[in-house]
Order: structure tokens, then C-alpha cells, then sequence
């Protein structure tokens, strides 16, 4: 698990320094703490510093919506459509081309 999340963080350029010195250091655990919230363990690399503190990683927002909300959006939506117009929609998807 530490090795995978230190994989992930490092394919991703992702960085933690320590606070303290400002040097490199490595999440050692990750703790979740909600859906969108997790806690990193961390210890600085810097040997003479020694310094281990836990930092939080939490979702901020969204650049771009994910493509599963946006189908789910369509489909709610379409679904709540009278049926007339639902049984409409293939043959004017087909004009549309
Ligand atoms: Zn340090």
C-alpha cells in the first residue's frame, strides 16, 4: 500500500516537503478520513531533521466534470421525458446526422 501510494504520488510529480526545513518528504500512510479527505503520515528525508508530521489531501473541486456524471445527468434527464418523446428520440437523433 505505501509503496503503490508513493508510485502514484511520484507518477503524478506530486510532492510533499516538510514543513519545517522545506526538504523532500515521503507519506508513509495515508489515513482516509472522509470520501473526499485523507490524512498523509509523513517523515522528512533529510536525516538530520527527522522531522514527521501528517498533512491533509482533500478534493478541492472539479477542472471538468467526470464523463459517469455527465451520462448519468442524460439518462435522469431523458428518463424523465414522457414516453411519446422518449420513443421520439431515435428517430430524430437519426435527422440529426
Ligand atoms: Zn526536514
Amino acid at each position: 500500500m505505501i509503496a503503490l501510494l508513493n508510485k502514484e504520488v511520484e507518477d503524478n510529480n506530486m510532492r510533499v516537503e516538510s514543513p519545517e526545513c522545506l526538504q523532500p518528504a515521503v507519506i508513509n500512510k495515508r489515513n482516509k478520513i472522509s470520501d473526499h479527505t485523507s490524512d498523509l503520515y509523513c517523515s522528512c528525508k533529510d536525516s538530520e531533521c527527522g522531522h514527521t508530521f501528517v498533512s491533509t489531501l482533500s478534493f478541492k473541486r472539479s477542472l471538468s466534470p467526470s464523463r459517469h456524471t455527465t451520462e448519468r445527468f442524460v439518462f435522469e434527464y431523458l428518463k424523465s421525458l414522457p414516453q411519446a418523446e422518449q420513443d421520439s428520440l431515435p428517430a430524430k437523433l437519426a435527422q440529426s446526422r
